[in-house]
Parts: structure tokens; sequence; C-alpha cells
């Protein structure tokens, strides 16, 4: 068979050979005779040297043509090592004529193939080598498509994932660059080099966007001499994307590399879907077991806390009872006034309660609205938390008088609730300051302390329910983790907003809520963003 009549098919790469063999004569033979079909082609005189090039990184050998009597170390016994070496090259067995039990050894042991040297096997050698190149070449690329397979459908690491996937491609397409661009989906969206490999000046990341802003015309595929770029396949809601691949433009691309680069493509789409899917259900368990555990607090700290106030009435009642004749009447009020607040406070939290019972089963409260002069409604509301401000010192801004459509007793509750948490949540002394502004058809309120603050972190969490910080907890600080749920549902319900604000310097937080000027016909949504910002 004369080399020209050679079938290269689909072959797209040169393919490297490494000769084992000791007699320099046969050495030149078979080089020339391998050259002569476009084969690339190292020599090792001996079995060991054929390990050591084996070894080093720098030469990528896709076959090793071994001659049977070698040497020291056999060929046999260098058949072996090949085969045992992971993701090594293919082995040919080249044994001396008429050797059959040879031939049935060394395919035993793995060899891919075999030539045995009769006349004239030099010219029928180019088409073995060919034809166990295939066989290698087919073996590899199952065995990284597989792999890659696999790894993407354990991937949790997109970044990573993307990486091996890419570099997947640019191997086995074996182009001079490749690069995966993901649409990040921002206001206006952009493109992300997301992932790349090979030599970045075959391919720059603002050639790669060209291609990718490309529609392909009727299906995935764009094309351009040395140039191909594949959009990833999207199901709904998905992140859109275009893999990219360069190399000289003297190669046509053929309909298999077409396939390849689009099941490499169809492998980032699984990446990101899988790893979307990871995120998804890790947050959610991290919610579920954040919801299991303020539960658990929950039943602690409400047992706590209607317990506080019932000990002492019935603390003091006792000692009404027993020392009734021995207290002066001055004492005997006092005591009387403490089980009354006390009772206030039971009765207080026990409202509380049934509020977060119908903020859980989805029930709305319906508020009486009413227009309210806003300073006046909250000073009236301070006189009767006196109780609970104590030494605090609050600070009501005198305002213009402002007017807002809201419910008297929600709004007090709203109140109530900021302002036991400023004092509860500062240690010593509080400082309040209550500002009000108006803002076009709402007046914004605002609740600051000076105390111990809101890790920005928590933020978020802060206005939901039965959730409390850690310290809070930790330090049994009185309360159930429900205030700040139903601030936020009782300003719903009156059409306004809530957040928070964390002042940069860390010291204390800036609760606020809004109210309308003027009754908002719409419904309120069943449960409105909260504002966080961190200054
Ligand atoms: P409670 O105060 O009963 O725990 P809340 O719903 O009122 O419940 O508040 C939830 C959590 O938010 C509190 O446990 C606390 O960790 C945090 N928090 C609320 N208000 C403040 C504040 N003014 N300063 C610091 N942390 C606060």
């Amino acid at each position: 068979m004369t080399p020209a009549a050679l079938d290269t098919g689909a072959r797209t790469d040169l393919v490297r050979v490494l000769l084992v063999e000791d007699s320099v004569d046969h050495q030149m033979l078979t080089k020339r005779a391998l050259a002569r079909a476009g084969m690339d082609v190292i020599v090792s005189g001996s079995a060991e040297e054929a390990l050591e090039v084996l070894g080093s990184s720098d030469e990528d050998v896709h076959l090793v043509l071994i001659d049977h009597g070698l040497p020291r170390m056999s060929g046999m016994d260098l058949l072996e090592r090949v085969v045992a070496m992971p993701d090594g090259p293919g082995a040919i067995m080249v044994t001396a004529a008429a050797a059959s039990e040879m031939v049935v050894q060394s395919m035993r042991n793995g060899a891919v193939d075999f030539v045995s040297k009769e006349s004239g096997y030099l010219d029928l050698l180019p088409a073995v080598v060919e034809r166990a190149y295939r066989q290698y070449d087919l073996r590899r690329r199952t065995g990284e498509l597989q792999r890659l397979a696999l790894l993407v459908h354990r991937s949790t690491d997109l970044e990573e994932t993307v990486g091996e996937v890419v570099a997947g491609i640019s191997k086995l397409l074996r182009t001079q660059a490749a690069v995966l661009l993901l649409e990040e989906p921002e206001d206006p969206p952009r493109w992300r080099v997301a992932a790349r490999s090979g030599e970045p000046a075959a391919l720059t990341d603002d050639e790669a966007q060209a291609m990718a802003s490309q529609e392909a015309g009727g299906g995935d595929i764009v094309e351009e001499p040395g140039r191909l770029a594949v959009h990833l396949p999207v199901e709904l809601d998905e992140q859109t994307g275009t893999l990219v691949v360069a190399r000289s433009a003297d190669r046509p691309w053929l309909a298999e590399e077409r396939e390849l680069a689009r099941t490499f493509a169809a492998y980032v789409s699984s990446a990101l879907r899988h790893v979307r899917r990871a995120a998804l259900e890790g947050g959610l368990i991290e919610e579920l077991q954040q919801t299991i555990r303020a539960r658990r607090d929950f039943v602690a700290s409400v047992s706590h806390e209607l317990r506080t106030p019932l000990t002492s009435i019935g603390g003091y009642a006792e000692t009404i009872v027993r020392r009734a004749d021995r207290l002066d009447e001055e004492t005997k009020m006092d005591l009387v006034e403490r089980i009354g607040r006390n009772a206030a406070d039971l009765e207080r939290m026990i409202d509380q309660l049934i509020d977060v019972a119908k903020l859980e089963r989805g029930t709305r409260f319906t508020p009486s609205l009413e227009r309210l002069p806003l300073h006046d409604t909250i000073a009236t509301s301070l006189r009767d938390l006196q109780p609970i401000i104590g030494d605090a010192e609050v600070f009501l801004d005198a305002g213009a008088q402002l007017e807002v459509v809201a419910d008297r007793e929600l709004l007090h509750r709203v109140i109530a609730n900021l302002l036991t948490n400023a004092v509860k949540y500062t240690r010593g002394p509080a400082r309040i300051d209550i500002t009000t502004e108006a803002q076009d058809a709402y007046v914004e309120v605002v609740v600051r302390d000076h105390g111990i603050g809101i890790d920005p972190a928590d933020a978020a969490l802060v206005f939901q329910p039965f959730w409390r910080a850690g310290y809070a907890v930790a330090q049994a600080v009185r309360g159930a983790g429900i205030g700040l749920a139903l601030v936020r549902e009782y300003v719903a319900v009156m059409s306004g907003e809530v957040g928070v604000r964390l002042p940069a310097d860390g010291t204390g937080s800036a609760f606020w809520f809004t109210l309308p000027t003027e009754p908002v016909t719409e419904a309120s949504p069943p449960s409105p963003e909260v504002q966080i910002t961190v200054d």
C-alpha cells in the first residue's frame, strides 16, 4: 500500500509514534516509512529509554511500536508496563516472522495490534499504525467524555467543572484556544469569560464575544474559518452562554467535530443546571434547619416569657396574703401595681402570640384606618410605654404636623415593638431618636438606637418570625423573636414598608417604616420586601 492511498479519514492531528527498536537499520527504515505517511516518530534504542520518554510529560506519545527482541528488559515486559500506564499510549508489538505464539501473548497482554517482520512489512506498517491510532483515539475520547460526564453529574463547583469541560474540548478537538462565555443576568446583561484554555492570542475575549453575539442561523452553531461557536442548549429560565473554539483556518470543521462541540456545550448546560439545583437544595436545607432551630428556641423563649410575669404575679400576691397585717398601705398599693404591670405584660405577650398564629395561618389583619396626626399619636404611645422606656432617653423630633392614614392600635404596637427592641438591645441606658419625614405620598418614621447593632449578615433575617440573633438566645435577652415579624405585617396591612439601616460605624441600628398620607386603594402585597441597607 502506498502512503498516498492511506485513508486518514477524519483524523485531524499528527500521529506521534514512539519506536522502540535496538537495531539502527530498522530504526532508520521504520522511521522513514512512517514519516512518509505523515507521522511523527521518536526513536528509543531500549525499553528503559522508552520508559523515560513516556514518563516525561512534554512528549505526548499516541502509540508505541515495540520490537519484541530488545536487550535487557524484553519487549513483552515493556508492553506490560505501557499497558499499565493510566491514560497511556496504545502499543503495537513488532514480532519476528512466524512467531505466532508471541503474537497471541502480545494480544493477551493488551497490545492494540501486531506486525511481524516479514518481507514487505514496512509497506504495511503505516496502515497498521493508522488503524491502531484510531482505536487509541476512540478509547481516549470515550474515556475523556465519560470522565467529564461523571464530573458534570457530580458538579457542585461550577468554576472548576466548566474549567475541566473547556480543557476537555481543547484537548479532544485539538484547538489552539477555547473560551466559555456565560451571559450574566444583569441589567443590561453582559458576557463573562467563565473559563478559557489554550493560547490567549489565538482567541481574544473580544473575538470570542463577537462570535458569541452572532445569531446562529437556524441552528446552534456559528462557524467561521478556524472558529466555531456553539450556543448552550437552554431550558426555561436557564443561563445562556456560548462555547467558542479556535484553531488554524486551514482545516474545515468536520461534522464529527461539530457534534463533539455540541456535546461539550450540553455538558456545560448540565453543569450549570446541576450547580444551580445543588445551591437551591443547599439553601432550602439551610433555611429548613434554621426554621427548626428558631422554633425550638421559640418554645423555650415563650415558656420563659410567660413564666417570668406569672412568677412575679404569684410572688407579689403571696406577699400580700401572708404579710397583709404587717404591710403599710403604700407598699400594698405598690405590690398591686406591680401585679397589674405584669398582668399587662402577659396580656401583651399573649396578644402577640395570637397575632403570630394568625400570620402563620396566612390570615391578614383588618386595619381600622383613620387620619392620624403622626407626631401626637407617637407622643401618646411614648407616654403609655413609659414602663418599658424606664431610664432610656427618647427624642421625638417635633417635625411638621404630618398626617398619616393608619390604624391607631397597630401603629402603637409598631412603635412599642421597635422601642422595646431599642431598649433591650442597648447595654446600659439607651438613647433613642425617633424622626419623621415626608416622602411623596408617604411619611417615613425612623427609630434609631445606639445599641449593640446588627451583624450585616443577619440583617435580612431579623424580620423573619422566630429568628433571634445568637447572642439574644445565649444571653437570655427577653423576647421570642416575633416582634419584628409582626411589625412587618402591621405596617404591610397599613400599605407601608419596613426596613433597617445599619450605620457604617456599627453603632446601633435604624429601623424605619412608612405610612401613606392618603388612603391606598390597591391591596398591599402578602409579603412585602424588607429593605436592608448598610451605610
Ligand atoms: P425578640 O426581640 O423578641 O428576639 P424581634 O422579632 O423583635 O424578637 O427581633 C428579632 C431579633 O432581631 C432579635 O432577637 C435581635 O437579635 C434582633 N434585633 C431586633 N431589634 C434590634 C435592635 N434594635 N438592635 C439589635 N438587634 C436587634
